[in-house]
């Protein structure tokens, strides 16, 4: 296996940027480079530190945008990779590197298959847009969330938003998003009165109160899921709490949890119910929320269905429709647009040491993106 195809040339050049969360290296200066040679134009939007990209193809509808981003999860211990983790590395029928799922292949794949489309099909009538963010990894305040609540876009200007997140499982194309849950965490801590373990009469357990609570909390009904979606879910993912000794009983717990929700629910009734049992409890308390997204679905099949016949023609599989996996960009792009579906590289290998993909599956996604190209502008 060489290193010389298109596809892998344009990976190689792209892993070649470490471009770790916020990314400001010139990852996007040469996505631009590229596609100015289809005839795109590019806009940047810069927020504080965080550069966003919008490159534009033809005009009117239908307006198809691929969105993704060109930052990455930082390497962590480079001494654990088995190669350089900012350099493409071939290896056996994968190809190592930092972003190479998540998800500057996906990128890559949309690249090469704008440029053959428009190639063959110079007249064709309507819009491709490429949103690129340099914020997604980390707390995603000033990417794809600051476009959209900016007004960036026009209202109906996008009708079909494609993802490019590694949605994949084991081969391209078996499963596509066409939502996620919301989710919502809650930074909890709970007072009690610090003391003497032989003199609990004069302290206040907050480990104590606090079991009490968890459990009612851990017994809270927030929906039963539907067509779409799993029953929402609550996680406790932190408790902390103790002095370190075994004679005291300590003044506070502070315990982190998460929910994932589902759209037969909302953030403000999941807070209202959780805030009746600590406020029902008596006990002083303080919590933080943190909220990252509103749970998104696209109801109308229309774009689903291009995708799936399109995976269908290239891969002959028959695609899973889920909503499950952590958030994305996707729930910001659907504020502005209806049909949002994710379509990437397969997720079984993204953050992780020796981040790779198959060097054959980017060729298959290069030619699932052509043919939803084909099937939105051509029919
Ligand atoms: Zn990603």
């Amino acid at each position: 296996m060489s290193l010389n195809n298109d596809i892998v040339i344009l990976l190689k050049d792209l892993i070649n940027f470490e471009s770790v969360t916020p990314d400001n290296s010139d990852c996007q200066k040469y996505i631009d480079d590229y596609l100015c040679k289809s005839n795109f134009k590019t806009d940047y939007i810069k927020y504080d530190d965080v550069q966003n990209m919008i490159s534009t193809y033809g005009n009117g509808s239908p307006c198809l945008a691929f969105i993704g981003h060109t930052d990455v999860v930082p390497a962590g211990n480079i001494n654990l990779w088995d190669s350089k983790p900012f350099k493409l590395t071939k290896k056996d029928d994968f190809l190592v590197g930092r972003g190479t799922s998540d998800m500057k292949g996906g990128i890559a794949c949309f690249m090469q298959a704008v440029r053959e489309f428009i190639d063959e099909n110079k007249n064709f009538q309507g819009t491709i847009k490429l949103i690129l963010t340099g914020d997604e990894e980390g707390d995603a305040i000033n990417g794809i969330r600051k476009l959209i609540e900016n007004n960036t876009f026009k209202k109906n200007e996008l009708d079909f938003c494609l993802v490019g997140e590694p949605s994949s499982s084991d081969s391209i194309g078996d499963v596509i998003r066409n939502g996620r849950r919301g989710s919502i965490t809650g930074h909890l801590t709970i007072f009690g009165v610090q003391g003497h373990v032989a003199y609990p009469e004069k302290a206040k357990n907050p480990i104590h109160l606090s079991s009490k609570i968890l459990s009612q909390l851990l017994d809270i009904k927030f929906d039963n899921g539907n067509e779409y979606f799993p029953p929402t879910s609550f996680q406790i993912s932190n408790i902390n709490s103790g002095t370190g000794v075994d004679n005291v009983i300590p003044g506070s717990a502070a315990i982190a949890f998460n929910i994932r929700y589902s759209t037969e629910t909302n953030h403000e009734e999941i807070k209202n119910k959780i805030l009746k049992i600590l406020n029902d409890s008596n006990c002083k308390y303080n919590i933080d929320w943190k909220h990252s997204g509103e749970p998104f679905l696209t109801r109308n099949n229309e774009f689903i269905d291009i995708c799936k016949q399109s995976i269908k023609n290239v891969t002959n599989l028959d695609t899973e429709i889920s909503t499950n996996g952590g958030t994305s960009d996707g729930r910001f792009m659907a504020k502005v647009c209806n049909q949002v579906v994710e379509l990437g590289l397969t997720n079984r290998s993204i953050h992780k040491i020796n981040e790779c993909v198959r060097k054959d599956d980017l060729s298959v996604l290069v030619k699932i993106y052509k043919s939803i190209l084909t099937r939105v502008f051509i029919k």
